[in-house]
C-alpha cells in the first residue's frame, strides 16, 4: 500500500520495532512520571542501533541522509507509542547545517547527530507565543560577545539538553532590559517593557550552553501529559555568549525559526497519524471481543460507526501526509508550497488524531478513563499537538493566506 519503496518499508520496520519495543514500558512512564535515566539512555540507543535517529540529517555529519518521505515514516511510528518515549527517535534541527560554521558543526551538530548531546528552543514568551515577532528577549554586543536577557516559556526538553537556540532582538546598549525586569514575579507590568524594549528589532537566534552563569528556572508547571520532558518557564539575565556562538547571519533569526516550524509541523502529523493507527489497532480489537448485550460492541452500529470514520479519516491523513512529504522530496526548492501543505498536514492530521482519540476513549468506555489505558494517554497527549509549532488557528491563516495569494490548483 501506498507505493512504498524497499528502502522506504525497510526503514518504516525498523522504526515499528522500535515502537514496538518501547509500548510495553508506556505504563511505567505513565505512572512514574517517566523512566529511570538509564532506562531511557537505553531507548535512545537502540533508537541509534536501529538506524532510525538522526534520519533528517546529510550522511556527511553522521546523520540518516533519508527522504523526507522516509523521516516521515519513522515519526509516524514514533507516534505510536506514549508518553513521548518515541522522541528517542530524535530529529536534531535539519535547517542548521547550511548555515552553522565549521567550529559549531564540531562543538552541537555532530555531537548532537551522535547523540552525545541535546538541544531544545527558547523562542516563546508570556507576551509572545502565535506573534514570535513579538518577542521582547533582547541581545546586545558587548565587546567579542553578546549579552542576553528575556524570559522565555514552555522550552522543552530543558531538564535534559546541554544547549539551547535563543531567540532574541537586536539592541544597542542603552536598550538594555535586564531579564529580572521582565519577570512577572518582580514586576507585574513587565508585559509593557516586553512591547517597547525590543520592539522592531532584528531577529538573532544564539546558542547558549547549558548550564551558563546567568540562566535560571524560574518554575516548572504542571502539563497535562505525563512526559519525561519538562517545559520550564526559564529566565535569561545578562548571559554572556561568544561572538562564535551567534547562529547565521544577524537578522536572519525569524527565517530558521520558520524552517523549524515547517519541518515540525509535518513530523507532528506524522506522529499525530502514527497515534491514529494505534488507537484505530487498539479499539477496534477491543470492540471486536468485548461483549454487550449479548455480542461484540463492534457489530452495534453506533459502535461500528465510530471504528469506520476513525479509520477512513486516518486513511484521508496518511494519504495527505506521504503526499505532502514526496512533494517535498520531489522540488525542495518550492519553500512557498511547502509551508502551505505542511501546514494542511499538521491541521489534518492534530484535528484528526484528536476526534480518533476521544472516539477510542467512548469505544472502551469506563476502561477508557484510566490512566492505564492508551485511549486516555493519548486524549490528553494529543491536545497539545493542535497548539504547539503553530496552534491550529495559525495553520489556517497559513493556508487561507496562500489559498487566497496563489489560487486552489497552487495548494490541492
Ligand atoms: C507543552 C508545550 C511545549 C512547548 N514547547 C515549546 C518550546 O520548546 N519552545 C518554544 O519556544 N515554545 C514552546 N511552546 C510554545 C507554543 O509554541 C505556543 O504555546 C504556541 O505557539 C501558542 O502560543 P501561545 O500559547 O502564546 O498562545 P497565543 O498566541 O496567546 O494564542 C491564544 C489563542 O489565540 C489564537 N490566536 C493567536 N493569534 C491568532 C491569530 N493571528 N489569528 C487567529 N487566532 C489567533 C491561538 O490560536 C490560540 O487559540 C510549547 C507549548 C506547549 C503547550
Amino acid at each position: 500500500m501506498y507505493g512504498l519503496s524497499a528502502a522506504d518499508e525497510d526503514i518504516q520496520a525498523r522504526a515499528r520495532a522500535l515502537a514496538d519495543e518501547l509500548i510495553p514500558f508506556e505504563v511505567e512512564a505513565e505512572l512514574s512520571g517517566g523512566l529511570p535515566d538509564d532506562v531511557a539512555a537505553a531507548h535512545k540507543k537502540r533508537a541509534i542501533e536501529l538506524g532510525v535517529f538522526a534520519t533528517n540529517l546529510p550522511r556527511s555529519l553522521g546523520g540518516g541522509g533519508c527522504s523526507t518521505l522516509q523521516q516521515v515514516l519513522v515519526q509516524e511510528q514514533a507516534g505510536r507509542v506514549t508518553n513521548a518515549l518515541g522522541w528517542v527517535a530524535a530529529t536534531p534541527p535539519s535547517w542548521f547545517p547550511p548555515v552553522a560554521t565549521p567550529d559549531q558543526v564540531e562543538r552541537y551538530l555532530k555531537p548532537t547527530i551522535r547523540g552525545e548531546r541535546e538541544e531544545c528552543y527558547a523562542i516563546t514568551e508570556e507576551g509572545a507565543g502565535s506573534d514570535v515577532g513579538a518577542i521582547a528577549a533582547t541581545a546586545c554586543r558587548d565587546g567579542d560577545g553578546w549579552v542576553l536577557n528575556g524570559v522565555k516559556w514552555h522550552v522543552t526538553s530543558f531538564n535534559s539538553a546541554d544547549y539551547c537556540f535563543f531567540q532574541a532582538k537586536k539592541i544597542e546598549a542603552p536598550e538594555r532590559v535586564r531579564a529580572s525586569a521582565l519577570t512577572p514575579a518582580t514586576d507585574p507590568g513587565g508585559g509593557a517593557a516586553h512591547g517597547g524594549a525590543a520592539a522592531g528589532g532584528e531577529h538573532l537566534l544564539f546558542l547558549v550552553d547549558l548550564p551558563s552563569p546567568g540562566v535560571s528556572v524560574v518554575r516548572t508547571p504542571a502539563y497535562s501529559h505525563t512526559i519525561s520532558h519538562r517545559h520550564p518557564i526559564v529566565a535569561f539575565q545578562d548571559v554572556r555568549v561568544p561572538a562564535a556562538n551567534l547562529v547565521g547571519a544577524e537578522g536572519d533569526g525569524m527565517l530558521y525559526s520558520r524552517e523549524w516550524f515547517r519541518f515540525e509541523r509535518l513530523m507532528v502529523a506524522a506522529r499525530c497519524t502514527g497515534a491514529a493507527e494505534r488507537l484505530v489497532a487498539e479499539m477496534s480489537a477491543f470492540a471486536s471481543s468485548r461483549v454487550a448485550g449479548g455480542a461484540p460492541i463492534a457489530s452495534h452500529g453506533l459502535v461500528a460507526g465510530m471504528l469506520a470514520d476513525s479509520v477512513t479519516e486516518l486513511f484521508a491523513a496518511r494519504a495527505l501526509l506521504y503526499e505532502t512529504a514526496r512533494a517535498i522530496d520531489r522540488d525542495p526548492s518550492d519553500a512557498l508550497t511547502a509551508h502551505a501543505q505542511c501546514s494542511m498536514a499538521k491541521l489534518y492530521c492534530s484535528e484528526m488524531s484528536g476526534r480518533v482519540a476521544d472516539r477510542a476513549v467512548q469505544v472502551f468506555g469506563g476502561r477508557g478513563y484510566m490512566r492505564e489505558n492508551v485511549a486516555e494517554r493519548f486524549f490528553r497527549e494529543l491536545r497539545v499537538e493542535r497548539i504547539w509549532e503553530g496552534t491550529s488557528e495559525i495553520q489556517r491563516m497559513i493556508i487561507a493566506r496562500q489559498l487566497t495569494n496563489r489560487g486552489v490548483r497552487s495548494l490541492a
